[in-house]
């Protein structure tokens, strides 16, 4: 199967999947996981090796909620910037990480800035990445007040949804409990991305 890039998810289902990037942060991450288990929900993180190497009980924490933990890159850098050999090495010293950590890796990729183009897709397939994973509703949580990403994040609600977040200020996990207890309260359910692919179609 070739490696596919996805935005959203095809369904009618009210779910819909949060995604952090750029942790794991050793304050924000068990934040957030706080929330999550609060609201009995899921979401997927996609991670930096060169952060995650010294952070391994993080990624634990992060499985053991069954979330899910795709690849960002080891570094903070645009993919499509380097070589075929040097993009390999970025994923795959991060997911070993990931490995070494969990016990278990996950084919969701997740390139820094959304950069991507058909080396990257190419070198991430052939070690075994399905997903290039975007998304359809970006807050600019790295900018915004905790009020504004939770009403950026709640006007974008939709089926299928897949919601760009990050763990480097403090607003984001300020606004984690108005955002999933509307998320309820609306009738949707805040997933993984796994549980949300398999929603596809339904
Ligand atoms: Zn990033």
């Amino acid at each position: 199967m070739a490696i596919e890039t996805i935005r959203y998810v095809k369904t009618a289902v009210r779910a819909v999947a949060l995604t952090f990037d750029d942790g794991p942060h050793t304050v924000y991450t068990p934040r957030v996981l706080d929330y999550l288990h609060k609201y009995n929900s899921q979401a997927a993180w996609f991670i930096l090796g060169s952060l995650a190497r010294s952070r391994q009980p993080v990624l634990q924490d992060i499985a053991q909620g069954n979330n899910d933990i795709g690849v960002h890159a080891y570094d903070h850098v645009s993919l499509t910037s380097l070589s075929y050999g040097q993009i390999i090495s970025q994923l795959e010293r991060t997911r070993t990480i990931i490995a070494e950590a969990t016990g278990r890796s996950w084919p969701y990729l997740r390139p820094p800035n959304g950069a991507y183009n058909e080396t990257v897709l190419k070198a991430a397939q052939s070690i075994g990445f399905k997903y290039n994973v975007l998304w359809s509703v970006d807050p600019r949580d790295y900018e915004a007040s905790a009020a504004q990403i939770a009403a950026r994040v709640l006007a974008g609600l939709n089926p299928g949804a897949i919601i760009i977040l990050h763990e480097v200020t403090a607003p984001t996990a300020q606004a984690l409990p108005v955002i999933l207890s509307e998320i309820a309260n609306r009738g949707y359910q805040a997933v993984a991305l796994s549980q949300l692919l398999e929603l596809a179609g339904d």
